[in-house]
């Protein structure tokens, strides 16, 4: 026993599910669908680029925002894709991972007794981000099956003290996106108020069937008063590189950052030379959307000699699939049942709810290799 007491911070926050899934998927030697990572091996250009800067002495603090060329590369990229001017000296600040550009974006923004808006299913970190920046979650469901956002649920949400509403287009868990309609109903809510909009894109570029990624830094009126955060893990298939930005207008950055330099400070700096000259290359970030869904293609046709029943899937490393033919198990109990007895591993989406809820949903992580794939269905189609 330790002879300090300390006060919880997160007196209500357990260990994170996919932590817990992740553990007893290796505890049982489980196919590995749970926790949102991919088992192939990211671009070896990229990581060419990575052993040249390092050889070439990239190897000491970079600047703190983050390593220039690599600013003007995503400014240009911005610009590309977006046809949105943003200023790589004042708008964006590369961050280790997105979920700390998450954190700093809260930490900057709220003040106790503020308010903030999550949709849920909800990625699991923004509640415990809001609530350590002192101030209180308000929860919409999003309405299932779809996961569409309730507008008229949004108005009716709004206090004075509203202070932020979350989005993420491609949405973890659940694969949905947001559309144009959206971003017109997200602009007129928060005009002429003091909301701010922090936007979880991390899926940027994971996006399928065509659609257009909605993103807030295609809408002028949103992104004047949003934080908007990225993942270079995710879309790159390195997520142990911990490495992403968040871009902001310069008033909002400048709070932003002088978090960041008493935090992180900096970021892996061989990564940021090596990311800039990648980028250079347009379809390293267009031809990412078509071989992810190539992967959801192909899994959802495997899933088809199963029980299980998909919910749609738009973007993301993910798809969820309703077991209601196959058990009444809360999703908690059911996902671990798997794990142990059928030896696939998956993640409940109950887990993304603050409430009790079981719409008898697990999410499959398709960012697989295909022989895993194909493994991990012919383990399901025994059920
Ligand atoms: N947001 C969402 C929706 C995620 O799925 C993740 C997981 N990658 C993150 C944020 C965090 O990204 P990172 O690993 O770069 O911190
Ligand atoms: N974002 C990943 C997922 O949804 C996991 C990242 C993490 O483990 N924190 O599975």
């Amino acid at each position: 026993m330790s002879p300090l007491n300390i006060t919880s911070k997160l007196p209500n926050v357990g260990t994170t599910i996919f932590t817990v899934m992740s553990s007893l998927a290796a505890a049982h030697k489980a196919i590995n669908l749970g926790q949102g990572f991919p088992d192939f091996p990211m671009s070896q250009e990229l990581t060419s680029l990575v052993d040249k800067a390092m050889r070439e002495g990239h190897n000491q603090y970079t600047h703190m925002d983050g390593a220039i060329p690599l600013r003007e590369a995503l400014a240009e990229k911005v610009s590309y894709l977006y046809g949105t001017t943003i200023n790589p000296d004042t708008e964006i600040t590369v961050t280790p991972g997105g979920t700390y550009a998450l954190y700093t974006a809260f930490a900057a923004l709220l003040q106790p007794g503020d308010e903030v808006i999550v949709f849920e299913p909800a990625y699991d970190c923004y509640i415990p981000q809001v609530g350590l920046a002192g101030a209180k979650v308000v929860t919409i469901e999003l309405v299932f099956p779809e996961y569409r956002i309730n507008w008229a649920a949004v108005r009716a949400a709004i206090t004075p003290r509203t202070r932020g509403i979350v989005i993420n287009s491609p949405h973890n868990p659940t694969g949905a996106v947001l559309t144009k309609e959206d971003m017109t109903e997200l602009a007129a809510i928060v005009r002429d108020t003091q909301i701010a909009i922090i936007s979880d894109e991390v899926y940027e570029h994971l996006i399928f069937d065509g659609l257009p990624h909605e993103s807030v830094l295609k809408y002028p009126e949103l992104l004047q008063r949003s934080f908007v955060c990225f993942s270079f893990g995710k879309v790159y298939h390195c997520t142990g590189w911990k490495l992403g930005y968040c871009i902001a207008p310069a008033a909002l950055m400048t709070e932003f950052r002088k978090i960041h330099q008493f935090n992180a400070f900096t970021c892996d700096t061989p990564k940021q030379v090596a990311l800039a000259t990648f980028l250079e290359k347009r379809e390293n970030y267009t031809e990412l959307g078509s071989f992810l869904q190539e992967k959801r293609d192909y899994f959802q046709n495997l899933m088809g000699d199963t029980r299980f029943k998909p919910l749609p899937s738009h973007g993301s490393y993910f798809q969820s699939y309703s077991y209601a033919e196959i058990s009444d198990e809360a999703e908690k109990a059911f996902a671990v049942r798997l794990t142990k007895e059928a030896g696939v591993a998956t993640i409940p989406v109950s887990a993304f709810y603050r409430h009790e809820t079981n719409h008898g949903v697990l999410r499959f992580c398709f960012a697989k290799k295909e022989e895993t794939l194909d493994a991990a269905v012919e383990r399901l189609a025994r059920l």
